[in-house]
């Protein structure tokens, strides 16, 4: 007790914002009392770091212009500063060597893992299975930290209708309900309990950047109220109910005014009515890009427009640290919208207790036995085979009855690079899985052929017919990968076409000419057009992009050691002319239903060459079991405002295979002002069948699902007639009657 004496006169005798035993508030405010303007605005500074520390720094201005700033004062975080060596020099060189000695926060882009990588969260939704999202981002969470990272750029909640866009892969698809369902769950993976294991979330991008036009890359979004409330704001509120720290604006504007400067996004929606109070970071250089939108015409402009509408971190721009000084100073900017700004970031670095051990997350033994631990790659092959999304096995090829002599085309079987994609974190190769290497693991007896036949880029050997013929003679089955490179996935990897390429297609053209049952596979971070290959082929297996163990995952399906159960979150489109194509859209003034060719149907909403229809619906996949559904009751038929009612149906597995069903229920408000869409999605559940049982699938609907928002954000709930649909998909469906009153 003696000594416990002399530690409480010590913490005395320090400052208080160094004492751990106040509040966090009463230490924010003591810091702030303390701060220079400079100081503060640095702690609103984000600087793309790199390699910072170690030998090939002095020769290295740009880094040692980085370090100078810090010791200066002038940096609150580093992103892309990775690893316990780099993070621990770069953190000692905050709390020892600056004025204050302030601790960093270093964010990485952990998108779907770390080291070990997982599926893309695009795929990871296709398996609607939220514990196994929660598990992975906790995974990748326990990986980062251990790497001496607190703070992840995920997840990406942008709601999205756009094959073209790159960025899908980093979504999970075209449905807010469910995208705001995985928001929650990824949100608890990475955050757990802000402790040493887990990493900072971020809600991203905010708002409606899903919805660039014709999916370019930082193009315009232009969007109504009614579409943001209704469509894009729901995944973003429910990240922000399940707790996420952060959120990070968007490249683009909504109602004319740029993300980043945007007041109604920032203040009024996120903070005022969600009663959001993390911190705001902006994307990278958005702060400044608000001059190219035209909306600030110089970066002082800029930086006070950011920091008025509330939000607080600068990333890369630089905007705030050359210019905020001086508005602050001239009174432009409130100084105490300054502290406001500043303690958001302070409060992050006193939740995660790094005042008082500011080195707790770098610890080089503990992430060396962290990184890609078994367990990470147990579950991530996992999640790898719960992701495959079957579209057509209509000759019973699948599952491969131990074939003896296999023959594989197409160079994405041989590549690992392929199967992480742009997004892979640190992702390396060590533990890479092929599908080359998948099936040689799993079938270590069969005589596997691996022929390239088309290269990555999708180009046509036609060298290489003689030798696939040949080949093919005794080969008990072709399995033929096709799709799009890894690197065709994430961020300005915008296209204009998804289709497989020719060469592709003159891959399998020549794989059916043998006439071996051919299985294809395809690799891509996004839903590409298949009209093509399904018209000539029967077995399509869609194996997105499925990570480190992505090898081993493709071929866990094939053998049927696992049944595939995956359904996709984006609707498959009929030709590129279709897109956008979406499950939950609107009828128009003259809706028109596929097959009704008769010339009453001329003039009605559709095209003259292709079906309104997609190819695949939202919420579409296919399993080794088949289901048949019946009997679907709703326990009431009108309800009022505070009841609910119970959804029920039956569901038989009528197959000799066990399997894993996603049944998904939907509603319409038939008659509503304004209108609502034909279908949206508001329950689901992922019920094992045993093969030849039956199972009845309740669910509890209340009347507050009914709701929807006005272009302000009110909700309305409004009485009249309702249809429920429960179904194996968006499109094949059981439909009952409800009546709200
Ligand atoms: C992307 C963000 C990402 C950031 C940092 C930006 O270009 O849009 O999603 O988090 O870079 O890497």
């Amino acid at each position: 007790s003696l000594s416990f004496a002399l530690l409480a006169i010590a913490s005395f005798a320090q400052s208080p914002y160094k004492n751990a035993s106040l509040s966090d508030e009463a230490r924010i405010a003591d810091l702030l009392s303390r701060m220079t303007v400079e100081e503060k605005v640095g702690q609103l500074n984000q600087v793309n770091g790199g390699v910072l520390t170690g030998p090939s720094v002095a020769n290295d201005p740009g880094a040692q212009g980085k370090i100078q700033l810090l010791k200066d004062g002038m940096v609150g975080s580093f992103l892309n500063v990775v690893g316990t060596e780099q993070t621990l020099a770069t953190q000692k060189i905050a709390v020892e060597q600056t004025r204050l000695g302030i601790p960093l926060l270093f964010a990485f882009d952990v998108i779907h893992g770390y080291k070990t990588v997982f599926p893309i969260p695009l795929a990871e939704a296709a398996s609607w299975d939220l514990a196994a999202a929660e598990k992975s981002a906790s995974i990748a969470a326990k990986e980062a930290s251990s790497a001496g990272l607190h703070w992840t750029f995920a997840p990406m909640m942008d709601m999205s209708r756009e094959p073209r866009w790159g960025r899908v892969m980093e979504g999970s698809g075209e449905d807010p309900y469910l995208q705001g369902k995985f928001a929650a769950a990824r949100v608890k993976g990475f955050q757990g309990n802000f402790d040493e294991n887990h990493v900072l979330a971020t809600i991203k991008h905010f708002a409606a950047y899903g919805a660039v036009e014709a999916g370019r890359e930082y193009n315009t979004v232009d969007v109504s109220r009614y579409a943001l409330w209704n469509y894009y704001l729901p995944s973003y509120k429910a990240a922000v109910d399940a707790g996420a720290a952060t959120v990070m604006n968007s490249f683009n504007f909504v109602d004319g005014v740029p993300a980043s400067g945007n007041d109604y996004l920032v203040n009024k929606v996120l903070r005022d009515k969600w009663g959001f109070d993390g911190m705001v970071v902006s994307d990278w250089a958005s702060f400044g890009e608000m001059m190219n939108h035209g909306y600030s015409k110089d970066a002082e402009q800029a930086a006070i427009q950011a920091i008025m509408a509330g939000s607080d971190m600068d990333m890369e721009a630089g905007v705030t640290r050359t210019t905020l000084v001086k508005s602050v100073k001239d009174g432009v900017v409130p100084m105490a919208v300054l502290d406001e700004a500043v303690s958001r970031v302070l409060a992050l670095k006193f939740k995660l207790g790094l005042f008082d051990n500011p080195y707790k997350y770098h610890d080089a033994a503990r992430e060396k036995a962290t990184l890609m631990a078994d367990a990470h790659l147990a579950e991530a092959r996992k999640a790898a085979g719960n992701t495959m999304t079957l579209l057509k096995n209509s000759d019973g090829v699948l599952p491969l009855n131990s074939p003896k002599n296999i023959l594989v085309l197409g160079h994405l079987a041989e590549s690992q690079d392929d199967v992480l994609d742009f997004w892979k974190g640190q992702g390396e190769h060590k533990y890479t899985v092929t599908i080359l290497e998948g099936i040689k693991a799993k079938y270590p007896k069969a005589n596997v052929t691996f022929i390239r036949s088309v290269s990555r880029e999708g180009d046509f050997d036609a060298s290489s017919v003689k030798e696939m013929k040949k080949a093919a003679k005794k080969a008990d089955v072709i399995i033929a990968t096709i799709g799009l490179f890894g690197d065709l996935a994430g961020e300005a990897r915008s296209l204009s076409d998804v289709s497989p390429s020719d060469g592709q297609m003159e891959m399998l053209a020549n794989a059916k000419a043998t006439g071996k049952p051919v299985v294809v596979l395809v690799q891509a971070g996004r839903p590409m057009i298949m009209t093509d290959v399904v018209k000539d082929f029967n077995t399509v297996l869609y194996t997105w992009i499925g990570g480190t163990q992505h090898g081993h995952g493709v071929v866990d399906v094939l053998s049927g050691d696992v049944n595939p159960s995956a359904k996709t979150v984006m609707s498959f489109p009929v030709a590129m002319g279709q897109i956008p194509v979406y499950y939950n859209h609107y009828n128009g003034s003259r809706p028109h239903v596929d097959g009704n060719e008769g010339p009453e149907h001329f003039w009605v909403s559709r095209y003259r060459d292709i079906p309104n229809e997609p190819l695949y619906p939202f919420g579409y996949g296919l399993s080794y079991s088949s289901y048949e559904y019946s009997g679907l009751k709703i326990s009431k038929s009108s309800i009022n405002q505070n009841e609910s009612v119970t959804v029920s149906v039956n569901i038989k597995n009528t197959s000799g295979v066990d399997g894993t069903e996603i049944v998904q229920l939907y509603i319409r408000d038939l008659v509503s002002q304004p209108v609502r869409p034909v279908k949206e999605l508001k329950d689901f559940a992922r019920v094992e069948i045993a093969a030849g049982k039956s199972k009845t699938v309740t669910f509890e609907l209340p009347a507050t699902k009914l709701s929807f928002f006005d272009q302000d954000g009110n909700v309305l709930l409004q009485k009249g007639a309702f249809k429920v649909f429960v179904g194996t998909n968006s499109r094949d469906v059981l439909a009952g009657d409800l009546e709200l009153r």
